[in-house]
């Protein structure tokens, strides 16, 4: 049976209870293409309409453990929107200047502008994952940091913004084989690091740090979407499906044209 992407706010969130592995009914990468060719095709008709309307934006927020599909998402489903309507900001390890500032100063910068659609690879949410995972700032700071992110989604969603923060879920399993094909394969050994092994050690404080995240910030303005993500294809499918649904349910409209334009005639 396919497992729902959304757990009802409030409710503990366990990690161990959805299946990484999961695809639904569907066996294959085959059986994806044409549905995922099509919902491209909405996404990018959709696309057009709110850059048009210019009113409101979408976030999108990708959050998972090395390995998970952040890149490949962007890649395959995003390609979906006109690259004119879309920001995308990677976030790093801060810079002394962000390290200047609070933690939520970077992401504030980088939220989409009306009419566009933001793409977040990784996100505010690193600093109540690695941050808390590695001690970088003391408990009782991040412990806060919680429903300051509620507090901050929530004025983003009252600004316009519409908030869709996927988990994409991969097993421990199927990232031994992601860093090992990163190794083996000279294509993609550029993306590994040997710092990827010693975050691995950590596997289980993330997911547990994850589960706090996932819990804490899980509410009905701006859920969060656990997406399965061992098969590339079905998470790109249910991925591209999420976003139809968001979009058609905003239903951007085109603006209205001006005044007096009509039986006009171009010389
Ligand atoms: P990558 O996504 O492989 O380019 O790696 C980016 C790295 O930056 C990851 O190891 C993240 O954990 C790290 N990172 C992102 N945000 C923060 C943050 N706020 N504090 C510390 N490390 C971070
Ligand atoms: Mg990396």
């Amino acid at each position: 049976m396919t497992q729902p992407l959304t757990v009802s706010p409030g409710k503990k969130i366990r990690l161990k209870d959805f299946d990484p592995g999961d695809t639904g009914k569907i066996k294959n990468k085959a059986q994806t293409r044409a549905e995922l060719e099509k919902n491209l095709e909405t996404l990018n008709e959709l696309g057009y309409r709110l850059y048009a309307e210019n009113r409101r934006a979408l976030l999108l927020v990708l959050q998972g453990m090395d390995t998970a599909g952040k890149d490949g998402t962007i890649r395959h489903v995003m390609r979906g929107f006109n690259p004119q309507s879309c920001q995308i900001t990677s976030f790093k390890q801060p810079s002394l200047e962000e390290l200047d500032h609070d933690f939520l100063w970077r992401i504030g910068r980088a939220m989409p502008r009306r009419g566009n659609v933001g793409i977040f690879n990784r996100s505010h949410y690193e600093d109540v994952l690695v941050v808390r995972v590695h001690n970088l700032v003391p408990k009782q700071e991040w412990k806060t940091r919680y429903q300051r992110i509620n507090f901050f989604e929530k004025n983003a969603v009252d600004g316009g913004t519409t908030l869709v923060k996927i988990f994409l879920h991969i097993s421990k399993d199927e990232q031994r084989r992601r860093l090992q094909s990163r190794l083996d394969n000279k294509t993609k050994r550029w993306k590994f690091r040997k710092d990827d092994l010693a975050e691995r050690e950590y596997w289980n404080d993330y997911q547990r740090a994850y589960e706090d995240a996932l819990t804490l910030c899980n509410t009905a303005y701006a859920p969060w979407y656990i997406v399965p993500a061992d098969k590339k294809w079905y998470r790109n499918l249910v991925i591209s499906r999420l976003l139809c649904k968001i979009l058609k349910q905003m239903n951007p409209r085109f603006p209205p044209a001006e005044k007096g334009l009509k039986g006009l005639k171009v010389k």
